[in-house]
């Protein structure tokens, strides 16, 4: 009992199940009392986070027979593309915030909304602890915990420091709106100590060296923006600093936008390079101090050099957070970076549990194998031949579960799949093919190892949202009318048809009102024309129609007015 202790219902009516723990450390979820929602009809649905993935999920759910709670340490739905933007006072951190209630709200969906984080997972018992982020100074009264029936994981992902020492206590990150309101006050105060007569010249030096670490889309438009901000901004109100101020932007591969066109990468190297960035590719950080960076040259030997640096904002990329960690290991995924989950967003391993935008990933190990036995199934007689007609169908199936592998093979201009089985064989006029698994994995196998997992960004997080929602506004008719492949369906599982990315192309903002894009059909645009491309994509994508007079209003003010310097 002493282990148990007391679990005090303290919500009835509307939502039942959600458990007060008088201390933490006891916290048994297997033993907590059932919840009083079993008497209630509505499926409970529980939705972890606010961010792309969830609030996508939540505008697009119009089925009334869940009762929706949804648990997130903020409560607004912030514009993450926009972030950069705020670091430099170019656009105001309110203008890209959405109070989450409104966007939820709905006239026919049951959805309530609490402010905490969660802590923890509990597959069994089907319970989620959580901490409220409003009593965090007494333990006792901000613990709960909620069941569930269903359980939608979208909590994002925390930036991944690849436990390089130092970062963590010395670097700015640009994850959050705090992160950009940090950096921005941190641009600042390092103009404002510069400028102070009480220091050495040396000194002044350092302080006004910006360091980014991270060549890709973040890192990329952060230098921009910075750029921009010394250049049209501060070097007028700091005259006697200005030539000191240096800008280098370090990343451990050959070059940046690794993930853009040729030609984008090449236009934006020249570009920081007339900028007078210190563009430094080939390094890799290995140690932060308080005024110094340990760097390590990938090539020439592996050289160790330092800089001395007065603000460092570091974006190398993503990883899981600690609660995703924990619960991955409880499910047997302890050795994934991200939460796998089939093309259902199911996680692999639970019951009725879902993951979306970054904390998951669409598992692709068993590619492979899956396509071995849906060309089993295929084979009816075993005669091991297909005909052509047969043979689409076919590949009609693979590419509906697998729908990474056309995506793949057209961003690559590679063969058509079904040229690839015609090759396995050798002959694309013959009229009926002879089957041979072996042979036709191995002609795939290239794509299997080169296909990547779908990109950590707001459009996929966005897509996979109203994916999801879609699902459970159709689950009652799914049940009776399953739509996933024919050949695939097997016990139930899948009702639905499975998630499939539509790329709409990207945007790198590269500072000077220019920017590039790389559309989809190869279709790359770069220069001042883009940088209106881009202003009109992300007007038109604000959540409302508030955010986008302001952001619209921000933008307007800067071209008059420019960026505030003010250290608030
Ligand atoms: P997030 O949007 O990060 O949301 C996670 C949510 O979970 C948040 O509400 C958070 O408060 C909540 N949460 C965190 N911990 C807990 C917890 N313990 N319990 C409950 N809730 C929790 N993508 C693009 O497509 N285009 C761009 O131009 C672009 N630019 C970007 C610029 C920057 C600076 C950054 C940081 C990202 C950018 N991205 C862009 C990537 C994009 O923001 C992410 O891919 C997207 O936010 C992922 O959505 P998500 O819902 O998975 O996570």
């Amino acid at each position: 009992l002493s282990k148990v202790l007391a679990v005090v219902v303290v919500s009835g009516g509307t939502g039942g199940g959600l458990l007060a723990y008088s201390d933490s450390k006891s916290y048994n979820v297997e033993q907590a009392v059932s919840s009083p929602n079993a008497e209630n009809k509505k499926k409970k649905l529980v939705v972890l986070g606010t961010g792309w993935a969830g609030t996508s999920f939540l505008k697009n759910l119009k089925n009334p027979s869940y009762e929706v709670h949804v648990i997130s340490p903020r409560n607004y739905f912030a514009f993450t593309p926009l972030l950069p933007s705020v670091t430099v006072g170019t656009v105001e951190p309110r203008s890209i915030c959405e109070p989450i209630r409104k966007m939820v709200k709905k006239k026919d969906v049951d959805i309530s909304f609490w402010e905490a984080e969660c802590l923890s997972i509990d597959p069994v018992t089907k319970k989620v602890k959580c901490r409220s982020t409003q009593d965090a100074d007494s333990k006792e009264k901000a613990e709960f915990a909620v069941d569930y029936d269903y359980l939608v994981i979208a909590m994002g992902a925390r930036s991944n420091t690849f436990n390089t020492p130092g970062v963590e206590e010395h670097a700015h990150f640009l994850k959050e709106v705090e992160d950009a309101q940090k950096i921005r006050q941190s641009i600042i105060d390092c103009f404002e100590k510069a400028a102070l007569p009480t220091l050495s010249e040396e000194e002044r030096k350092r302080i006004l060296h910006f360091v980014v670490v991270g060549g890709g889309p973040t890192g990329v438009e952060f230098a921009a923006e910075l750029h921009d901000f010394v250049n049209d901004d501060l070097v007028r109100l700091y005259p006697k600093v200005k030539e000191l101020v240096k800008i280098t932007l370090l990343e451990a591969t050959d070059h940046i936008l690794n993930m853009f066109d040729k030609r984008i990468t090449d236009f934006a190297e020249e570009k920081f390079h007339r900028d007078g960035i210190n563009l430094q590719t080939g390094s890799m950080v290995v140690k932060v101090t308080d005024k110094e960076i340990s760097t390590k040259a990938l090539k020439n030997g592996g050289q160790i050099s330092s800089m001395p640096y007065g603000m460092l904002v570091w974006s190398t990329g993503i990883g899981a957070r600690p609660v995703i960690m924990d619960f991955m290991k409880q499910i047997n995924q302890g050795k994934r970076r991200a939460l796998g989950t089939d093309e259902w967003l199911r996680v692999e391993g639970t019951g009725e549990i879902y993951a979306l935008g970054d904390c998951a990933t669409i598992v692709q190990r068993k590619v492979m194998e899956d396509i071995g036995e849906i060309f089993k199934k295929a084979d009816k007689d075993n005669s091991g031949t297909l005909t052509v007609k047969e043979m689409q169908e076919l590949v009609d199936d693979v590419l509906e579960r697998y729908p990474q592998i056309e995506l793949y093979l057209k961003s690559r201009k590679l063969k058509s799949i079904v040229d690839l089985m015609k090759d396995a064989k050798g002959d694309a006029s013959k009229e009926s093919v002879e089957l041979n698994i072996e042979e036709f994995k191995s002609a795939l196998s290239e794509v299997d190892t080169q296909m990547k997992n779908l990109p950590a960004t707001a459009q996929v997080a966005a897509q996979q949202g109203t994916y999801l929602a879609d699902c459970f506004n159709r689950m009652e008719e799914c049940e009776k009318n399953p739509q996933g492949p024919i050949r695939i369906r097997g016990e139930g599982r899948h009702r639905f048809k499975p998630f499939r990315y539509r790329h709409f192309g990207q945007f790198a903002p590269l500072g000077g009102e220019q920017a590039a894009a790389q559309l989809p059909g190869d279709w790359v645009s770069i220069g001042h024309s883009t940088q209106w491309l881009w202003y009109s994509v992300y007007a038109s994508k604000q959540v409302s129609w508030r955010t986008r007079a302001l952001v619209v209003g921000d933008w307007t003010r800067r071209f008059m007015f420019g960026r505030d310097s003010s250290r608030i």
